[in-house]
C-alpha cells in the first residue's frame, strides 16, 4: 500500500474567484476579447498562459476544474470533456491513424468495447483484445504497429485488478503509450504514479458522484494535453466535446468531498461482500482475501481510501438475476440503472447491460456470467439494514 494521499493535493489547490470568492466564478462565455489585433495572433502562433481565445479550446472554468483532476492523478496536465466516451475516443484517435493498432484489455466497459471492436476498424485502426492477466500473451500481441495498451485499473464489470506497474514495464520496453480508465478507482489507484502515460475517467460516476450530468477528463503530461488541445490538429477542439462550464464548476465542488465518498463507499462494500460470503453467495469483491487481485491491489492501493464501492455478485442465471434484481428495487435496496457511483446504490446486469455490446461467447470466455448482477454501494448510512434488505431478497430469490 502507498501512503500517498491525493486529496491532499486538492486540498491545498486554492483558487479565488474574480471577488475573492471561495467557489471560482463560473465564466459564461464562448468567446473572449483581446486587448490588440497583435495578441489574437500571437495566441494562434502558440499558447499564452492564462489567456483564453474560444471556450471549445479552453475556458477558465474548465481550466479550474481540470487542474484539480490533474493534482488527483498527479498528472503534469489535464483536460476536461463532455463525457467519458469523449475522453476516451479523442485520447485513442490522437495517438492513432489509419494502420496503428492497439492492444486491449478484453474485460472492459461495454461501451469502450464497441468503440474498440466496431467503430476504430472504420478508420483503419485494429484492436487485439487480450486478457491483461497474461503478460506473454499483452507481448505477443504487440507489434510494431501497436500505439496504446489499454486497460482499466479496476475492470468493469468483473473487478479484476491490472498490474499498472507489470503493464508499464511492458509498454515502456515497446515504447507505446500505457493509457488507463480509473473511473472505479479515484483516489484508491493512482496509475500515473505507478507508470501509465494516460489516465481517464469517466467524471459521470464517482468523482461527480450525484448521477447529475455526464462529463469525462484526460490527465496526462503537458506535451499530450497540448497534442489534444492543439488548434490545428487537436482531437478535443476539432472534434469538440467541450464541457460546459456550468457543469465543470458543479463537478469541481463534488470534487473536494471525493475523498469521504470513496471511504464510505468501500466500507459499505466491504460489509455487504463479507456478509453475502458468510450467507454462501459468489461475491466478487478486491478487498476479499480470496479475490484474485486482493494482494496486487494491496501492492498498488493508496491506504485509506478502501477498495472501492463495486462488487458483483453472481445469481446464476439471467431470469434469477432479473427477478432478484426486480426484487431489490422493490425492496428498496436501491435503484435498477446503469451507471455507478451515486450515493444510492445502483445495481445492474452486466451481461444484458453495461457489456452488452461484448458477443456472448467472449462474454464467457472472460468469465462474465449470465447472472452477475453487478452493484454500485451507496453511501448508506445504515450498511446493516441495507445488508438485512438484500439478504432477504437473496433467500426469497432462492439464490442460496
Ligand atoms: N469507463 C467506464 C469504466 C465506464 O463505466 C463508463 C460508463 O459507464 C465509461 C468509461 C464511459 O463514460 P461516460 O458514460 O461518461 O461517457
Amino acid at each position: 500500500m502507498h501512503k500517498f494521499d491525493p486529496c491532499s493535493d486538492i486540498q491545498d489547490y486554492l483558487v479565488f474567484g474574480e471577488y475573492g470568492d471561495v467557489n471560482p466564478s463560473v465564466t459564461d462565455s464562448s468567446t473572449y476579447t483581446f486587448l490588440s489585433p497583435q495578441k489574437m495572433k500571437e495566441l494562434f502562433d502558440h499558447e499564452i498562459e492564462g489567456c483564453f481565445l474560444y471556450s471549445r479550446h479552453w475556458n477558465p472554468t474548465n481550466k479550474y476544474l481540470a487542474d484539480a483532476l490533474s493534482k488527483l492523478e498527479s498528472s503534469e496536465s489535464a483536460i476536461v470533456t463532455a463525457s467519458g466516451m469523449a475522453a476516451i475516443s479523442c485520447s485513442v484517435l490522437q495517438l492513432c491513424g489509419s494502420g496503428d493498432e492497439i492492444v486491449s484489455s478484453r474485460t472492459i466497459y461495454g461501451g469502450t468495447y464497441a468503440l474498440f471492436k466496431n467503430f476504430l476498424p472504420r478508420f483503419g485502426i485494429n484492436v487485439k483484445f487480450v486478457n491483461i492477466q497474461d503478460f506473454a500473451a499483452v507481448k505477443k500481441a504487440i507489434t510494431d504497429k501497436t500505439k496504446i495498451l489499454y486497460c482499466e485499473s479496476i475492470s468493469n464489470p468483473l473487478l479484476e485488478i491490472a498490474n499498472l506497474p507489470k503493464l508499464s514495464e511492458i509498454s515502456k520496453a515497446h515504447n507505446i503509450k500505457l493509457m488507463v480508465d480509473n473511473t472505479f478507482s479515484p483516489v484508491i489507484i493512482s496509475p500515473l504514479r505507478l507508470g501509465a502515460d494516460i489516465v481517464i475517467h469517466s467524471l459521470t460516476k464517482y468523482i461527480n458522484g450525484t448521477s447529475d450530468c455526464v462529463a469525462g477528463c484526460v490527465c496526462s503530461s503537458h506535451q499530450f494535453i497540448s497534442q489534444l488541445t492543439d488548434i490545428n490538429s487537436g482531437a478535443s477542439m476539432l472534434l469538440g466535446p467541450v464541457l460546459d462550464s456550468y457543469r465543470a464548476a458543479s463537478i469541481l465542488k463534488n470534487l473536494h468531498s471525493l475523498h469521504i465518498r470513496m471511504k464510505k463507499h468501500g466500507e459499505n462494500a466491504m460489509y455487504i461482500a463479507e456478509n453475502l460470503k458468510k450467507i454462501g453467495l459468489k461475491v466478487y469483491y478486491p478487498g476479499l482475501k480470496d479475490h484474485k487481485g486482493h494482494k496486487l491491489m494491496l501492492e498498488i492501493m493508496n491506504e485509506g481510501f478502501g477498495f472501492s464501492g463495486m462488487l458483483a455478485i453472481d445469481a446464476g442465471t439471467s431470469d434469477k438475476a432479473d427477478s432478484l434484481m426486480q426484487r431489490l428495487q422493490n425492496e428498496k435496496f436501491g435503484y435498477l440503472a446503469v451507471s455507478l457511483g451515486y450515493f444510492k446504490t445502483l445495481f445492474s446486469s452486466p451481461g444484458s447491460s453495461t457489456s452488452s455490446e461484448i458477443p456472448k461467447e467472449e462474454q464467457v470466455q472472460m468469465g462474465l456470467s449470465e447472472g452477475l448482477v453487478r452493484i454500485s454501494m451507496g453511501l448508506d448510512n445504515d450498511v446493516h439494514k441495507s445488508f438485512e434488505r438484500l439478504k432477504k431478497c437473496i433467500v426469497e430469490e432462492k439464490i442460496i
